[in-house]
């Protein structure tokens, strides 16, 4: 019987294991399908506080699991498949074991949707992005496009313009997800140039960095060609909250939901990082909510004598 099986290893997950484990709590860490989640996807972070020259992304989340380590946390490969959260102790199937647990500490993180092209994933820190508060800063003088139409795209259009030369908008349709608000603002911005309806449909990177892109038009099929340093994919998130789907409250997009800080509808459960925040999604804010729900989780054992 586990104190604390913490799912997920990424800025969450690592910081609730870090604080659980100083508090001798050996906690058990799921390393998921995407050990180290996004910041292991990332290149040069620099605004993780801290790290005056910036860090690498693999490596902050490296240096955090050897943190972990050093203070007793024990990890495990694997993606869950299963949880009973129905009564204690909560049971946590992944592979082919099972393991049982007083608390549970979800930090699954989210995926951010990908176009599915050929390359793109390979390409993400060399012009491919998903994050433009991570990378933004590297296109300084660059011109680059962002693809979709919600408010994310909006958004990051609109911050990515301070730093490119020129953000091509690019949408598969010619309505829009996003507000209207949101919509007039990059409307109104001299560097940002709409192109609707377009389906990106090849990502050029001859020597493994970004160079331009190939559109076509959905109803006409009439092909053009961009120019340009990088892409940014900005058509949603996926939080990684299938397996949770009817145990806890969520969203309409799937987004775990807290009763307070970190606390869930089910005492002895708390969420953390990207499960619960599709507003923030920062390094340092998915730490914040690992700390808070390993504080939470251990208060709880204390109060139930079992720490
Ligand atoms: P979203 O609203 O779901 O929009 C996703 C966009 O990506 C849609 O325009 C969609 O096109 C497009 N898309 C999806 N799959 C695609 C594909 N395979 N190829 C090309 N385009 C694709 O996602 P979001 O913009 O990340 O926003 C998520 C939530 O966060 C929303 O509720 C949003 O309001 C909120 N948010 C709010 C703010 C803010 O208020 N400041 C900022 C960011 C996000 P279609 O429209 O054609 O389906």
């Amino acid at each position: 019987m586990e104190n604390v099986v913490i799912i997920g290893s990424g800025c969450a997950g690592l910081t609730a294991a870090i604080y659980s484990a100083r508090a001798n709590l050996k906690p058990v860490v799921l390393d998921g399908n995407e050990p180290g989640g996004q910041l292991s996807l990332t290149t040069h972070v620099e605004n993780f506080p801290g790290f005056p020259d910036g860090i690498m992304g693999p490596e902050l989340i490296a240096n955090m699991r050897k943190q972990a380590e050093k203070f007793g946390a024990e990890f495990k490969a694997g993606a869950v498949t299963e949880v009973d959260l129905s009564k204690r102790p909560f049971k946590v199937t992944f592979g082919k074991e099972t393991i049982e647990t007083k608390t549970l500490i979800i930090a699954a993180g989210a995926s951010a949707r990908l176009l599915g092209l050929k390359g793109e994933r390979e390409l993400i820190g060399r012009g491919v992005s998903t994050c433009a508060t991570c990378d933004g800063y590297f296109f300084r003088g660059k011109p680059i496009a962002v693809v979709g139409g919600g408010d994310s795209a909006m958004e990051e259009a609109n911050f990515l313009s301070r730093y490119a030369s020129k953000v091509y908008l690019i949408h598969r349709r010619n309505e829009f997800r996003a507000s209207k608000i949101m919509i007039d603002r990059a409307k109104a911005n001299p560097k940002i140039e709409f192109i609707t309806p377009a389906i990106v449909e090849t990502i050029h990177a001859p020597e493994g960095l970004v160079t331009g892109i190939t559109l076509a038009n959905p109803d006409t099929q009439e092909k053009r060609e961009l120019t340009l340093d990088g892409v940014f994919v900005a058509i949603g998130h996926i939080p990684n909250t299938a397996v949770f789907r009817g145990k806890l409250d969520a969203d309409e997009n799937g987004y775990l939901l807290a009763k307070h800080g970190s606390l869930t509808k089910i005492p002895g459960v708390f969420i953390a990082g990207d499960v619960q925040d599709h507003r923030y999604r920062q390094a340092i804010t998915a730490a914040g909510s690992g700390c808070m729900a390993a504080i939470d989780a251990e208060k709880f054992l204390e109060g139930h004598n079992h720490a």
